[in-house]
């Protein structure tokens, strides 16, 4: 009680069939990624958690474990509007990626912010 945080759940995915949720916090006008735990999408999109809304800057809390599956810290948003693990192991900031929600390739240039839509179920 008396806490006044607002923190929200993005749905992320590794590879097919595997999901997580992003736990983000609200701190001044930024965001930052404080927890990441595996869900099931059936389950996350009942919760929700594929229907959310955020906008600003993204940053990483310093206790944020990465992906439970991969370990990557890092995302990319395709333009289906959905998240996907990003495996940092390129040197240069713009890499080819395909999404594992859509199939969709393309390339991606890694950025501090974002604007998140996320359409209906
Ligand atoms: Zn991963
Ligand atoms: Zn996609």
């Amino acid at each position: 009680m008396g806490l006044d945080i607002e923190a929200q759940v993005i749905l992320c995915k590794c590879a097919k069939q595997h999901t997580f949720g992003i736990r983000v916090e609200k701190r001044g006008g930024d965001w930052y990624r404080t927890w990441a735990f595996k869900i099931d999408e059936k389950r996350a999109k009942r919760e929700g958690f594929d229907r959310l809304n955020i906008q600003g800057s993204m940053n990483i809390d310093e206790a944020y474990p990465g992906c439970p599956y991969c370990g990557s810290k890092g995302f990319f948003q395709c333009e289906c509007g959905k998240i996907n693990c990003f495996k940092e192991n390129e040197a240069d900031n713009q890499w080819d990626v395909t999404c594992n929600w859509c199939g969709r390739r393309l390339t991606v240039q890694v950025a501090s912010s974002f604007n998140m839509k996320a359409g209906g179920s």
